[in-house]
């Protein structure tokens, strides 16, 4: 009985193994898709001064609207797209399409673009960079790429030759997800980032948990220390806020302080009034 409750429960395994590599490789076969069909959209979300609530850029965040499986998130569908290497043609899509999008924006706010670390070891990526820049005339210092330390460990040599490139270009990096995965401080001295962001992990708590709250203050401090800004994540409540603003943490980012979503735009009143402002000044002296 024992023998065949154990048969039974390896078929059970198999299948359900089975079901999943399919189920994979179906959605593997949808992403290949999905950039041709559309199915691919950017939200966007703001990321704040924390001692004046201005919005100095926003994140750009990929949506994937299934037909029939509707919404699926990129916690589910990056990981299958990095697997199979579609990440590469999608993250193609992300930049130019966020690029080309922040171009047009009334403002001349950062965007922020996630690159898997995929994306950034693939060939050619510098070159796709600097060609998407040139096609959107999107001003370089505009671009912040999200990279997260998991794409350094897997060639430091590489990475940094390929970071130094994308520098060369104007562009700035952030460190995303920090405090997270492969974290090393010495990551953070040895790579051109331009600004960290700490994981959301830490920000959750930090007005009531002595262990996230001094881990969060270790990091401004580190920031501090080398001159590089620190982004908080997910700021979702004001006691989160009012402790970083306390600690001096210079930007956020969070459901508080703006869900991701479209790039508000400034209405037709706000135009005239832009317009009519100088024209006041002028006028005046
Ligand atoms: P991330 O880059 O760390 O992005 C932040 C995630 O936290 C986003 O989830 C955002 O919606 C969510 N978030 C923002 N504020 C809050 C908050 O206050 N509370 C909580 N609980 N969450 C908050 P999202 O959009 O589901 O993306 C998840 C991850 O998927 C991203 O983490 C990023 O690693 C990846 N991702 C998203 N878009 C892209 C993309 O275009 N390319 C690549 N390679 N990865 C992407
Ligand atoms: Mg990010
Ligand atoms: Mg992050
Ligand atoms: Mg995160």
């Amino acid at each position: 009985r024992a023998k065949s409750e154990g048969r039974d429960t390896w078929r059970f395994y198999e299948e359900t193994m089975g079901l999943e590599a399919r189920s994979r490789r179906l959605m593997e076969h949808e992403l290949r898709h999905a950039v041709a069909r559309n199915e691919f959209a950017l939200v966007y979300q703001p990321q704040k001064k924390l001692d004046t609530g201005e919005t100095i850029g926003y994140e750009a965040l990929l949506r994937w609207s299934h037909p029939e499986r509707g919404n699926v998130s990129p916690a589910v569908f990056v990981p299958i797209a990095e697997e199979s290497g579609i990440i590469v043609p999608i993250g193609e899509w992300v930049l130019r399409t966020a690029a080309r999008e922040a171009a047009a924006w009334d403002q001349p706010l950062t965007i922020a673009v996630n690159v898997s670390p995929v994306q950034l070891h693939s060939p050619n990526f510098v070159q796709t960079v600097h060609q998407v820049l040139l096609e959107t005339g999107l001003s370089p210092h505009r671009l912040e790429l999200e990279i997260t330390e998991t794409a350094l460990v897997r060639d430091m040599t590489r990475a940094l030759t390929t970071l130094r490139q994308l520098k060369a270009l104007g562009i700035h990096i952030a460190m995303d997800d920090f405090g997270t995965g492969y974290s090393s401080l010495s990551n953070l001295r040895a790579f051109p980032f331009d600004k960290i962001k700490i994981d959301g992990s830490f920000i959750k708590q930090v007005d009531t948990n002595e262990q996230a709250a001094t881990i969060v203050k270790a990091v401004l401090g580190i920031g501090r220390g080398l001159g590089l800004p620190v982004l908080a994540e997910g700021v979702e409540t004001s006691e989160e806020l009012k402790f970083l603003a306390g600690e001096f943490c210079q930007i956020g980012q969070g459901y508080l302080l703006g869900r991701p979503g479209p790039i508000p735009s400034i209405n037709a009143e706000d135009i005239v009034e832009a317009e009519v402002r100088p024209l006041r000044r002028t006028s005046a002296a």
